[in-house]
């Protein structure tokens, strides 16, 4: 079958192609490199072979010859093979090479070229690789050559030099170049970790950067040329408002992904630690238009209540009350707008937006394990029924995840019961700075011994991430 040579992009997951993504779907069979973006084989089919053919536990590299055997072993069979790399797969990626090998072997294929890390990653540092008044041209070049590199006529290139693998070999690029003619002054930007968390920059000359990139690792891109210089001018990524920051995101992962996706656009870090999940019950709901109020009191609740719905006749003539913004928002995506949203997001806040309306018969959808104070209140002046959707279970955490939690800056807490349930999972409370969502969750923490640091104001998403932004 065809084998795919595929381009991963240079690291920033959102830098993929459509068309790769499409692939990595379809596989039955991928060969995948280390410097593949974070996430980049989580679209891949749960039945798909994912077979890793990067660095053997950091070591050396597995063998080119190795690798081809694989390509010819599953190109020659009835599957789909995609053969991803990391960045472009013909720009120092051995794809030339190994669609030869392909050819060769009389197995079809196909190549879907991909953004470079040698244009992404000062891309990212703020550093355009042409410029009408600096760079007219533009050279990859390999800093892990074998000699026959021709250092004079680089030297002489009217143009920005990008080197590709060049950490170990800077001393003697910086050499070389300045042997060949290049100023010491030259500018010089060296990229780490190119559109990736952590991605560092150092700009520095032809003379000073050896002393200045020290602290470099791979991978890194090194770029010679007056348009380094552009950096203190063009820097973007680090203008971001939670840039630097890491933000650990306790919330069911359906929810946490996307709160988690809002931060990551400011510039933040994330690591998921969903300690919680949802799952609804087995319950019968009575019929909504049976009630004049319907309360609904989570974004989960608004979702399961949907399962229960025949259609949105079922709710006709009934007023609903959402207690919040994101629950708000659930409503509205299936085509429900609610009547009634408080401006403060908690029980306490719903029950003073009803204090004015007149209603005899109530239905409460919610969670469980969900606070009794709206109820509580509303029987005071009508029938209330409380239906329990769904309830919050426990997730367990990884290792890796409890620590990168226990590392970060900010551990977000969006409910009282993620705070329970990340404490039971082994997290800790120590370490981040905390930020609930509003006085109730903060009341949980502070039964788990520990004062929250940032309580958002409205107590809402918009209010948590509103906080973090003031706070950093
Ligand atoms: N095909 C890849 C390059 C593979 S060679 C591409 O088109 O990007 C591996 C080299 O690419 C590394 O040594 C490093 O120089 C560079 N590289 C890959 N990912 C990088 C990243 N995220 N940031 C900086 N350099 C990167």
């Amino acid at each position: 079958m065809t084998v795919f040579l595929v381009g991963a992009g240079p690291g920033d997951p959102g830098l993929m192609t459509v068309r790769a993504r499409d692939l990595i779907a379809a596989a039955d069979v991928i060969l995948y490199d280390r410097l593949i973006p974070p996430g980049a084989l989580d679209g891949a089919r749960a039945d798909a072979e994912l077979v890793y053919v990067g660095k053997i536990g950091g070591g050396p590299q597995m063998p080119q010859e190795e690798i081809d055997r694989l390509l010819i072993q599953y190109g020659t069979g009835p599957r789909t093979v995609v053969r991803l790399k990391g960045g472009d797969p013909f720009v120092f990626g051995r794809g030339g090479e190994e669609a030869q090998v392909l050819r060769a072997a009389g197995i079809p294929f196909e190549i879907v070229p991909a953004v470079t890390s040698g244009i992404a990653a000062p891309a990212y540092a703020g550093i355009p690789v042409t410029h009408r008044d600096y760079a007219s041209g533009v050279a990859f070049v390999t800093g892990h050559e074998d000699g026959s590199m021709d250092w004079e006529a680089l030297a002489r290139f009217p143009g920005t030099l990008v080197f590709y693998m060049g950490v170990k070999a800077l001393p003697r690029i910086a050499d070389r170049l300045v042997a060949g003619g290049r100023s010491a002054d030259e500018p010089v930007a060296v990229v780490e970790r190119g559109t990736l968390p952590g991605q560092k920059t150092v700009v520095s000359t032809l003379s000073s950067v050896v002393e200045d990139a020290a602290g470099i690792r791979a991978p890194a891109i090194t770029l010679v040329g007056p348009v380094a210089g552009l950096r203190s001018e063009i820097a973007w990524l680090e203008q971001r408002p939670l840039f630097g920051k890491t933000v650990a995101v306790t919330r069911a992962r359906a929810q946490a992904s996307a709160l988690a996706a809002r931060l990551r656009e400011l510039g933040a870090t994330t690591v998921e630690a969903p300690a919680i999940r949802t799952q609804p019950l087995d319950v019968t709901l009575p019929a909504p238009r049976d009630y004049d109020l319907l309360c609904v009191t989570s974004p989960a609740g608004a979702e399961y209540l949907f399962t229960h719905l025949r259609d949105a006749r079922d709710l006709a003539g009934v007023t609903v009350a959402a207690i919040g913004p994101g629950t708000a928002r659930e409503l509205r995506a299936r085509g429900v707008e609610p009547d009634v949203v408080p401006e403060r997001a908690v029980a306490e806040g719903l029950i003073e937006a009803l204090a004015e309306l007149s209603f005899e018969r109530v239905l409460i959808v919610r969670a469980r394990e969900g606070r009794d104070v709206l109820p509580d209140a509303l029987r005071e002046r009508a029938e209330v029924d409380v239906v329990a959707l769904y309830e919050t279970v426990a997730e367990p955490l990884s290792d890796e995840t409890r620590e990168a939690a226990g590392k970060a800056d900010y551990l977000l807490f969006t409910s009282g019961s993620s705070v329970r349930f990340f404490a039971e999972a082994g997290g800790s409370l120590t370490g981040p700075k905390l930020v609930s969502i509003g006085p109730a969750t903060s009341d949980v923490l502070r039964e788990h011994g520990a004062e929250p640091d940032l309580e958002a104001d409205p107590h809402t998403p918009d209010g948590l991430i509103a906080a973090l932004v003031a706070d950093s």
